[in-house]
């Protein structure tokens, strides 16, 4: 196998590969602020090193990431007002997944597992999966799996790394999971000393339209950082990896 990356690859090896059945890997990020200490392109880094080592496992192949993601929302990626963070409409997101879904069942794909790593994208890419197999017709034997990765961060793990109640998984955004996660995989990308001392984030259980971006604290950050290194992204990275290739080697019935 030359690479997991399928814009590294000739169309006729991935020909090949899809034709023995390979699963398709389709990354689906945002760019959006993540603190001062993070990339912009965080969330598509992050899903798409997720997918490559699940890929590897599996014989599995990895899609260019869809790199742009549903608007960001002040309660779980900070929201609108920052500069960088550069969203797309619901319709256009549902679109262009609508789009690839249907390309790759044109190729010849069977099995199609979208990893999202931006919490905002989860139901315009249901919609858009949704919308392609109605498009696509009963005949279709397309089989899509869709899931968020942290959603495969084990109990103990959590508990390990927040021994003081974990925030919960809309807080974390460029806090300890995230940060951790990025030293693990880019720590090139991460600059430590530039994490900021903001204390969490305290939201009311309602939202307000414009945003009240007097809400959100100024570095973007919704809990704290601190804390983070390589050896909890290690950890939190093998959870969500082993869990990720043990979900689609059940579902599509492959060997893992
Ligand atoms: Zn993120
Ligand atoms: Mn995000």
């Amino acid at each position: 196998m030359t690479s997991v990356y399928m814009d590294q690859i000739s169309w006729v090896e991935y020909q090949q590969r899809v034709n023995d059945g390979t699963v398709v890997f389709l990354p689906c990020g945002a760019t959006e602020q993540h603190g001062p200490h993070l990339p912009l392109g965080t969330d598509a880094l992050l899903s798409t090193a997720i997918s490559a080592d699940v890929a590897g496992r599996l014989g599995g192949i990895v899609a260019p990431a869809l790199a742009y993601g549903y608007k960001s929302q002040p309660k779980c990626g900070g929201g609108q007002h920052f500069c960088g963070t550069t969203s797309l409409d619901g319709g256009t997101l549902t679109a262009l997944v609508q789009d690839a879904v249907r390309e790759f069942a044109r190729h010849g794909v069977k099995r199609l597992v979208l990893v999202l790593g931006h919490y905002e994208n989860q139901w315009f890419v249901a919609e858009g999966i949704q919308l392609a197999l109605r498009e696509l017709g009963p005949s279709c034997d397309l089989r899509v799996m869709r899931l968020e990765h942290w959603d495969f961060c084990q109990e103990t793990t959590l508990t390990d790394i927040f021994p003081d109640g974990f925030p919960g998984f809309a807080l974390e955004h460029a806090a300890v999971i995230e940060t951790s996660l990025m030293l693990h995989y880019h720590p090139n990308l991460v600059s430590l000393e530039r994490i900021p001392n903001d204390p969490p984030a305290d939201f009311p259980p309602y939202d307000i339209y414009p945003s009240r971006t007097e809400w959100v604290p100024p570095s973007g950050v919704l809990s704290s950082a601190k804390g983070s290194d390589a050896e909890k992204g290690r950890r939190l990275a093998s959870d969500i990896v082993g869990g990720i290739a043990s979900a689609v080697a059940t579902e599509f019935g492959l060997e893992s």
